[in-house]
């Protein structure tokens, strides 16, 4: 596995140079050489919102609040802190980030939760404008919403309690009972690389993780990044394998919503150029555990 640093060099370096979906890099493996190609072009608004409904940016603007769909399962990513109550990780800083870019101040925001399965259901409800919530560019999901950029990526791998007979992906055979959470990529990935495993599937991530340490699976599956979360949470567990999967992560909006589109994606530049990208990014995974 590429070390953590390299890893950090190596998404700050390509993560703005990659728009849509990435097809050659997860933090770590596969160096990127894609020339830095201009993300807005690529992803420049080619529908103008239908004449008479105001776009979610004209909401956005005129409530003067960003609403954003959240995980409070995720350590690093987003989780609900039990004490204080409030939401943290790295999707959190950038979707502060995001309102501070958009209505000048990071606090003119609410965090809503939102699963791996409520997520895109709650973009079309409009109970959310957005999501930034650990959600993989897809060309299915593509369908069904606009992505930003892409502002992380991540690679799907395997979390064994320490000592596990399973030491990658190969060993997830007939027998092996994987957990995963709904709605999430992770669980048609693993059926693709292990078909004849079991698959348990929970609500969310804390569930999962929760059924994992009470012994019910061999094996928690979804990406590297959150699993290493859990490692941080507890030091029984250890991510193995390389990842076997690309997972590169944007923000989620309406379909059709091609202004906050461009507004998002010009956010993520401006974020990226003054360095708070970066400082975001070692906030939250530079210094978390990967092994
Ligand atoms: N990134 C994967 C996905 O979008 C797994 C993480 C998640 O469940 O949010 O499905």
């Amino acid at each position: 596995m590429m070390s953590k640093k390299w890893n950090f060099m190596l998404m700050l370096v390509t993560v703005f140079a990659l728009a849509g979906c990435a097809s050659n890099g997860s933090p770590t493996g596969g160096a990127s050489s894609t020339p830095a190609s201009s993300p807005a072009a690529s992803s420049a608004p080619s529908t103008a919102k239908p004449a008479g409904g105001a776009s979610v940016l004209d909401e956005i603007k005129s409530r003067g609040k960003l609403v954003v769909g959240v995980k409070f399962d995720t350590k690093l990513f987003g989780l609900k802190n039990p004490t204080g109550g409030e939401v943290e990780g790295f999707d959190i800083d950038i979707a502060k980030a995001l309102a501070k870019e958009i209505l000048g101040d990071e606090k003119k925001i609410e965090l809503k939760e939102v699963t791996s399965k409520t997520r895109i259901p709650m973009l079309d409800n409009k109970e959310i404008d957005m999501i930034v919530a650990t959600m993989t560019i897809t060309e299915e999901r593509k369908k069904q919403v606009e992505f930003s950029d892409v502002y992380f990526k991540a690679g799907q791998s395997l979390l064994v309690k320490k000592g596990s007979p399973i030491k990658s992906v190969a060993d997830v055979k007939k027998g092996t009972k994987v957990l995963a959470v709904k709605g999430a990529t992770s669980v048609a990935n693993i059926k693709a690389k292990s078909p004849d495993a079991t698959i348990l599937e929970f609500d969310n991530y804390q569930d999962a993780f929760s059924a994992l340490k009470a012994g019910q699976g061999d094996t928690l599956t979804t990406d590297n990044a959150i699993l290493y979360g859990m490692m941080v949470q507890d030091k029984n567990f250890e991510v193995v394998g390389e990842p076997f999967t690309d997972e590169p992560y944007g923000i989620a909006m309406k379909k059709g919503e091609t202004t906050l589109q461009a507004a998002v994606n010009d956010g993520l530049k401006k974020l990226e150029s003054s360095g708070q990208y970066a400082k975001i990014y070692e906030k939250w995974i530079g210094k978390a555990p990967t092994k």
